[in-house]
C-alpha cells in the first residue's frame, strides 16, 4: 500500500474510500508524514489561532453506568459534588477574567439540574458575554430547545463509538438510536455540535473507527474531541488494556485532513499518556484546548479516568501553562469566540 499516496489524496481532496482510511489507520509508519499533512490543511482552513475553552466540571454525580467511566451510578468510591449555583456563576467570572471566550460546562447525567435552575445559569453566564458549550450529555428535543434559547451556543456529546453492539455494550441501558437521536436533534435546533470517539475501547475495531470518521462526515460535525480510552480501576474496565496515544493521534491527523474545517481539541485524556501530548496534537491537525477552570478539590473528584493531569493546579496557573506552550510553537490564542467557519 501506497500510504503517501493516500495522505496526498486526503489532503487535496478532503475524502478517502472507507478501505483507505482503514489502511490509513492500520499502519504504523508515516504517522509524522501523516501529521506534517494535517498540519498543512489545518494552516490552511483554520490558521495558526489556538481557541481556548474553560471546562468547568460543575457535577460528578450522574444517572448513567458507562463501563469506562468513573462517575458511573454504581461507582460508590468517587466522592460525588454538585457545585451550587454561586459556585458555578463565580468560576464563570473567573474563567472570563482569565480571557477565555467559552465556557464549557460538563456533568455527570445529574438530574437535580431541572430545565429551570439551568435556564437561570445559562442566562446569567450569557449576561457575562461568553459563548457557552454544554456536555450534560442526553436530553430530550424540547429540553435541547430551551437551552438554546436560554443562551447555549454548543453542545458537546461524544457517540463514542458507531459500532452499535459495543455501544450499547460499554453503556448499559442507553441506546445508540438514541445517542444519534441527541446528535441530530442538536444539529436540528442550530448548535455547534461537538462529537467523538474513544479510542481503544475493549472489542473496537479499526474498521468501526473509520466508521467513526464518516459517521462525523455525514452528520456535518463542528466538532470532534478524539480521547483514549484510559481504564479506571473503580470500574468493570479496570483489567483492559485501554487506548494508544498514537492511534488517537491518527485519528486527530485523518479528521483534520477530511473534516479541514472542523474545531479540533487536543484533549486531556491524551496528555494523561504523553506529557507533551498538547503540544504534540496541536501539530498535528487540533487547533482547541480545553483548560480546566474546576478549582479546588472538585477537580480531583471529576474523576472519569486516572492520570488526570493538574488536578492541584490553579486555573489561572493552567491559562498561563498552556498560552506558553501555545507560543513556543509560533501559534496564538485566539482572540473571538471561536465559532466553526464555513470555508467549503
Ligand atoms: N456525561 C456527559 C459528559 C461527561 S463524560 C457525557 O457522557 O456525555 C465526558 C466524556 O468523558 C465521555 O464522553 C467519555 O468519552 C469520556 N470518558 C469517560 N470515561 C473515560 C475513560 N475511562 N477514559 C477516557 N475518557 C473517558
Ligand atoms: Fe455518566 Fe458521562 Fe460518565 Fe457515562 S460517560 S457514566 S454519562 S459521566
Amino acid at each position: 500500500m501506497d500510504y503517501q499516496k493516500l495522505i496526498e489524496k486526503a489532503k487535496e481532496t478532503h475524502s478517502l474510500e472507507r478501505a483507505e482510511i482503514i489502511s490509513l489507520l492500520q499502519a504504523t509508519d508515516q504517522q509524522e508524514e501523516l501529521a506534517a499533512a494535517a498540519d498543512c490543511v489545518r494552516r490552511e482552513f483554520v490558521g495558526d489561532a489556538v481557541h481556548l475553552r474553560g471546562l468547568l466540571e460543575f457535577s460528578n454525580i450522574c444517572r448513567q453506568n458507562c463501563l469506562y467511566c468513573g462517575l458511573r451510578r454504581d461507582n460508590d468510591r468517587v466522592e460525588r459534588y454538585r457545585l451550587s449555583e454561586d459556585e458555578i456563576l463565580d468560576f464563570a467570572a473567573k474563567a472570563k477574567s482569565y480571557g477565555y471566550k467559552t465556557l464549557v460546562m460538563q456533568s455527570g447525567e445529574d438530574l437535580h439540574f431541572t430545565v429551570d435552575i439551568m435556564t437561570k445559569i445559562l442566562r446569567q453566564i450569557k449576561a457575562m458575554g461568553m459563548a457557552i458549550t454544554l456536555s450534560i450529555g442526553e436530553k430530550s428535543y424540547e429540553e435541547y430547545q430551551v437551552y438554546k434559547a436560554a443562551g447555549a451556543d454548543r453542545y458537546l456529546l461524544r457517540i463514542e463509538t458507531t459500532d452499535k453492539a459495543l455501544y450499547e455494550k460499554m453503556d448499559p441501558g442507553m441506546s445508540f438510536a438514541n445517542r444519534v437521536r441527541c446528535l441530530r436533534d442538536l444539529k436540528s435546533l442550530g448548535y455547534e455540535v461537538g462529537t467523538g470517539s474513544l479510542v481503544g475501547l475493549p472489542g473496537q475495531s479499526v474498521e468501526s473507527l473509520a466508521d467513526d470518521i464518516l459517521f462525523f462526515k455525514a452528520l456535518d460535525a463542528d466538532m470532534v474531541g478524539i480521547g483514549p480510552f484510559i481504564p479506571n480501576s473503580d470500574t468493570p474496565l479496570k483489567d483492559e488494556p485501554g487506548g494508544s496515544f498514537e492511534r488517537s493521534r491518527r485519528l486527530v491527523s485523518l479528521l483534520r485532513l477530511l473534516l479541514p474545517e472542523a474545531n479540533i481539541p487536543a484533549t486531556t485524556a491524551m496528555e494523561t499518556l504523553n506529557k507533551n501530548a498538547r503540544v504534540i496534537v496541536l501539530q498535528s491537525g487540533a487547533n482547541v484546548v480545553m483548560p480546566n477552570v474546576t478549582e479546588g478539590d472538585y477537580r480531583r473528584k471529576y474523576a472519569l479516568y486516572p492520570g488526570k493531569i493538574c488536578i492541584s493546579d490553579t486555573p489561572a496557573h493552567c491559562r498561563g501553562c498552556i498560552g506558553g506552550k501555545i507560543a513556543s510553537i509560533g501559534r496564538y490564542v485566539a482572540d473571538d469566540q471561536g465559532f466553526r467557519q464555513k470555508n467549503l
